[in-house]
């Protein structure tokens, strides 16, 4: 079994119900469980501004899947959760996105692990945070990097 950290997002309907029904899904599956989850905190949108704030959290979960089936596992979610890809950064229902796989490190076409941006989202950091302050990624601590980004306009739902 395997450590991993997975960011959920959404901006789009009721994001509360998608995360229930996102780590439901997660549960439902015989070859992940769910250790711990983070609590949800509501952010301005990055990279994208014009659009709704989002919900934000993170779970730690204990898989024997490749990190390559848990991605298609999460996309698989997500397009049972109705998300419909249209741009990049843009309004969705639900983001699921792997933010370590155990201490890996990945980097193909279809999966970068650790994710490329974690460590400058505020977003992402803040409920890693609360999983996993001391998860060392590119380098630093999710603490440290914590720290150093602007985690104002986040509030804890
Ligand atoms: P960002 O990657 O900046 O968070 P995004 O989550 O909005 O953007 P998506 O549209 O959800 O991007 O995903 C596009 C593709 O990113 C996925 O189809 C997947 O193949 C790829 N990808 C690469 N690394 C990861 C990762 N660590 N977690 C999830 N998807 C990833
Ligand atoms: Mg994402
Ligand atoms: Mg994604």
């Amino acid at each position: 079994m395997v450590r991993a950290y997975l960011a959920l997002g959404g901006n789009v309907g009721d994001v509360e119900q998608a995360f229930r029904t996102s780590l439901a899904a997660l549960r439902a599956q015989a070859h992940v469980e769910v250790l711990k989850e983070s609590a949800i905190y509501r952010t301005p949108p990055w990279g994208k501004t014009d659009q709704p704030d989002f919900l934000n959290m993170a779970a730690e979960i204990e898989t024997d899947l490749s990190a390559h089936d848990l991605l298609d596992l999460c996309l698989t979610i997500e397009r049972a959760s109705g998300r419909v890809r249209e741009e990049r950064w843009g309004p969705r229902t639900i983001d699921l996105d792997i933010i370590a796989y155990d201490d890996q490190t990945i980097a193909d076409e279809r999966l970068t692990v650790p994710h490329p941006h974690a460590h400058e989202r505020a977003f992402v950091l803040a409920p890693m945070a609360d999983l996993a302050p001391d998860l060392m990624i590119a380098g630093k601590s999710v603490r440290d990097w914590l720290a150093q980004v602007d985690a104002s306009g986040m509030t804890r739902v």
